[in-house]
């Protein structure tokens, strides 16, 4: 079983959806399912309604899952193996009051000195345990030797026992911390394999610890993604837009697209244009590269021109607000200019809005258009633009630019011939 683990804390970012799509392909790669789980028990960073917005997602990139778990209908469960962990003297209780602990910390901070847990309450008597009634943590005893953790991108990744530290899994509240639900829940949902990005690798020997402090003794594979970044080199953050997804797909980048861009970065693939089910045949996961991906929005926009010339008539129709051929045809016509679903929008709608016709050409523009309007049909470019021209009287620039300002509603474009073709039928709605 593999999972996604999203938090619903924000706008879904594009590291995310690279996670989500990488869980998906493998899935269906290994045969085995893919459950989607929100990580949902950090109430305050909730927000309403992004678990749904996730979901929704996930379905429009066409990943599919066999189960939403909540992580927060866990916590009983989270509870009972804190208690476990406890009667097996595998964790203990730490009365260290959180100003103590800051104290503590800011020590450690002066001195230069990564903070640890001093382990002050690890070997507390049961019977001075029993009779506190200060309020108390729990925290699992740190591990005895180095944890090797085997990652398929990353390689054998060691840590040692000070540096996973005797950390809290409960706080006094009685709340699971997040490392804690984390590997309850991947236990529960007997995982085989975690891709996640690689700012959670400190996580995962935690993760491992808790896992063998409670006797589990199934191995759990990983792979850690390399972070994503921005043009300037640093790690893409919700300040850059292109970041988001959600915002991607209102620039009119197409889902196939963004896929296909997510799963080529950092990546060799036998081609450039794919799509998911393409990806499952050859995808291999040992083969992503070690060093961050860097986001290249030029590189997306070549992939999204590709999609979009490969989709049908009817569909880049759809996809201008129009469910016809043509339109789907006239749009294709732009696409050596535009590059996403709203640059072509911003070509297609000016062809079907009121004019503006600049001064140069409004005296001739006016003539031209009474002249169209009273036009019979031509199916040939050049028989229209023969009678208009022999009817207007007007040749030359004070011709030609005035019918291009009057057939797209722009001065420049591409030929006027090539686009009359998919206009022709629609002449009336456009000349008014
Ligand atoms: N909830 C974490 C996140 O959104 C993912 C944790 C995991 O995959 O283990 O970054």
């Amino acid at each position: 079983m593999l999972r996604f683990a999203p938090s619903p804390t924000g706008d879904m970012h594009i590291g995310n959806l690279r996670v989500a799509l990488f869980n998906y392909i493998v899935s269906k790669q290994r045969n085995e399912e893919l459950i989607v789980r929100i990580e949902d028990t950090d109430k305050e960073r909730n927000i309403d309604g992004k678990d749904k917005e996730i979901l929704d997602l996930l379905s429009l990139f066409g990943i599919e899952y066999s189960q939403v778990i909540y992580q927060s209908e866990n916590v009983r469960f989270h509870t009972a193996m804190a208690l476990q962990l406890i009667h097996n003297k595998k964790a203990f209780s730490c009365f260290c009051s959180s100003d103590w602990l800051d104290k503590k910390r800011d020590e450690a901070k002066e001195e230069k000195k990564a903070y640890r847990y001093d382990d002050a309450c690890r070997n507390l008597p049961d019977e001075l345990v029993i009779d506190n009634m200060n309020p108390f943590t729990i925290r699992i005893k740190k591990p005895d030797e180095t944890i090797v953790i085997k990652d398929y991108i990353k390689g054998d990744v060691s840590f040692e026992p000070k540096d996973v530290d005797s950390f809290i899994i409960m706080r006094q509240d009685k709340t699971p911390t997040y490392n804690f639900a984390c590997a309850v829940d991947d236990m529960l949902s007997d995982i085989s394999l975690v891709i996640r990005g690689e700012d959670h690798m400190s996580n995962t020997p935690k993760q491992a610890l808790i896992r063998n402090s409670l006797a589990y003794e199934k191995e759990i594979e990983y792979a850690h993604l390399p972070i994503i970044l921005n043009d300037s080199g640093k790690k893409m953050s919700k300040r850059d837009d292109a970041s988001s997804v959600k915002w991607l797909l209102e620039e009119g980048y197409l889902p196939d697209a963004i896929a296909n861009y997510l799963i080529l970065i950092g990546n060799k693939p036998p081609k450039e244009i794919f799509n998911i089910s393409e990806a499952i045949d050859w995808f291999d996961l040992e083969k992503i590269s070690k060093s961050p991906a860097r986001f290249d929005i030029d590189m997306l926009k070549h992939i999204n021109r590709e999609h979009l010339k490969n989709l049908d008539a009817k569909e880049l129709s759809r996809y201008m607000g129009f469910a016809d051929n043509e339109i789907g045809e006239l749009a294709r016509v732009y696409l050596e200019e535009a590059g996403t679903t709203k640059e072509l929008r911003s070509k297609i709608e000016p062809i079907f809005a009121d004019k503006i016709i600049p001064d140069e050409f409004a005296d001739s523009a006016k003539i031209m258009i009474e002249t169209i309007k009273n036009s019979p049909y031509f199916e040939e470019y050049g028989d229209f633009k023969n009678y208009i021209m022999k009817e207007s009287g007007l040749k030359g620039k004070d011709f030609f630019k005035p019918l291009r300002f009057i057939l797209t509603g722009a001065g420049h474009g591409p030929d006027v011939a090539e686009i009359y073709k998919y206009i022709k039928n629609y002449i009336g709605e456009i000349v008014k």
